[in-house]
């Protein structure tokens, strides 16, 4: 089957690519074949690689590690996380706001840092009420957590969350619950559901990478597994979008996906887009990471 909507010369042409870790470089932690000699090709023709996840319930200095355990050496600002993408959007509208969250303690420790009060617990005093319900991937997740959120939600506290997933992947075939399985508990219990969800597929992180670098779209690349969140982002973005398939995606996904929803370039693994590169020259204006 034709599986690539554009010709292999618009993807040399792209400065950075921009990627989704779990199903796309890696299984939990175990690298796919091919993602070392992706990530090196880039640097050898001055293309850059910028990690993007919609995971909340990790730090940048635990991806920082994670990726160093399994041989990639990243540093810090090469990631973009939905939860920075989520500080960008509150600076905008409230900077040092009061929150509610439903995360873990790194997202905890990220928004302290970043100026936000969190409180610890429910008062139904309008004056000392947050100004935010915030839900993340909360993996430390406790019945008290909930009814508070629960309350402060019925009491009509503004709701934001990090990122839609319903599953995070875990080992080969199994997955646990992610933010978005949350949001139907918290619509469920409450009627409400967040008015912001600032990962993926909202095209945020995506638009956050070009500001700070200076990119047109067609210089930029989003490579992922998930067609409703990695795909529908860059289309969203107006960017080029690469689907692989060593995640959840499937080829009978992508038939059955509406023509304007469907991925650039459909790919078995990033290795045939380290074979598609190594077949390039530099691109123009590139430069090393
Ligand atoms: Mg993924």
């Amino acid at each position: 089957m034709q599986r690539n909507a554009k010709s292999t010369a618009a993807l040399r042409k792209v400065k950075y690519f921009l990627l989704d870790m779990d199903g796309t470089i890696y299984l939990d932690t175990t690298l796919f074949d091919g993602t070392l000699e992706f990530l090196d090709i880039l640097k050898q023709q001055g293309r850059r690689a910028i990690y993007i996840t919609n995971n909340s319930s990790k730090s940048v200095k635990e991806y920082v590690k994670k990726l160093h355990n399994i041989g990639i050496e990243v540093p810090a600002e090469d990631f973009c996380t939905s939860a920075q993408a989520l500080v960008y959007n509150l600076d905008k509208v409230k900077p040092g706001a009061r929150i509610y969250l439903v995360g873990t303690p790194p997202l905890a420790d990220y928004l302290r840092e970043c100026g936000f009060t969190l409180l610890d617990d429910y008062t139904d005093d309008p004056a000392l009420r947050p100004d935010y319900v915030v839900l993340g991937f909360d993996t430390t997740v406790t019945y008290e957590k909930l009814r508070i959120a629960c309350d402060y939600l019925t009491d009509g506290v503004e709701f934001w969350a990090t990122h839609p997933d319903m599953v995070c992947p875990m080992r080969p075939g199994h997955s646990v619950p992610d933010a978005g399985a949350f949001m139907l508990l918290f619509e469920g219990a409450t009627g409400r559901r967040p008015s912001f969800v600032a990962g993926k597929p909202n095209p945020c992180m995506i638009q956050m990478c070009m500001d700070k670098y200076g990119l047109k779209p067609d210089e930029v690349a989003v490579v992922g597994d998930r067609l409703n969140t990695d795909i529908l982002s860059a289309k969203n973005a107006g960017v080029i979008s690469v689907c692989v398939l060593t995640g959840e995606a499937t080829l009978a996904d992508i038939d059955a996906t509406p023509k304007e929803r469907k991925p650039d370039y459909v790919f078995d693994s990033i290795k045939d887009i380290y074979e598609i590169l190594k077949a390039a020259r530099r691109p123009r204006g590139g430069r090393h990471a």
